[in-house]
């Protein structure tokens, strides 16, 4: 299991913004948001990427594709729409090895990204 600044975050050892919890799930503000509204959504199980979540692993998916729905809805991003990203591995620009969903929104958003 791999252990990350994530692993602490959920443990309450650094401080970090939190917008949602609950048994299975964390929200909190990214530390470089990179929109007005920049949220993560993490599984508190410690699954490195969404490539590496296994079968034992779809209701856990299911459950955080609902929340990330639910904190965007509580930030105030429904009227306006925003994007769901998660990076996996080097080349998808993945830096932190803990599966997590970024919500970005709040000004219109480019695409492609770079
Ligand atoms: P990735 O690049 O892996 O897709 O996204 C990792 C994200 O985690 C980045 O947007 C980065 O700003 C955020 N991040 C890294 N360390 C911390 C931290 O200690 N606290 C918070 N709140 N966000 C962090």
């Amino acid at each position: 299991m791999s252990e990350t600044i994530f692993s602490k975050i959920i443990r309450k050892e650094i401080p970090a913004k939190i917008v949602y919890e609950d048994q299975w799930s964390l929200a909190f503000a990214d530390i470089h948001p990179q929109a007005p509204t920049h949220v993560l959504v993490i599984p508190k199980k410690p699954i490195r990427s969404l490539a590496e979540a296994t079968e034992e692993d779809k209701e856990l998916l299911g459950h955080l594709q609902f929340v990330v729905a639910k904190v965007a809805e509580t930030c105030g991003l429904s009227q306006g729409g925003y994007r769901v990203v998660t990076n996996i591995g080097s080349d998808g620009g993945q830096s932190v090895p803990h599966l997590h969903y970024h919500i970005l929104g709040g000004r219109p958003l480019d695409w492609p990204p770079g």
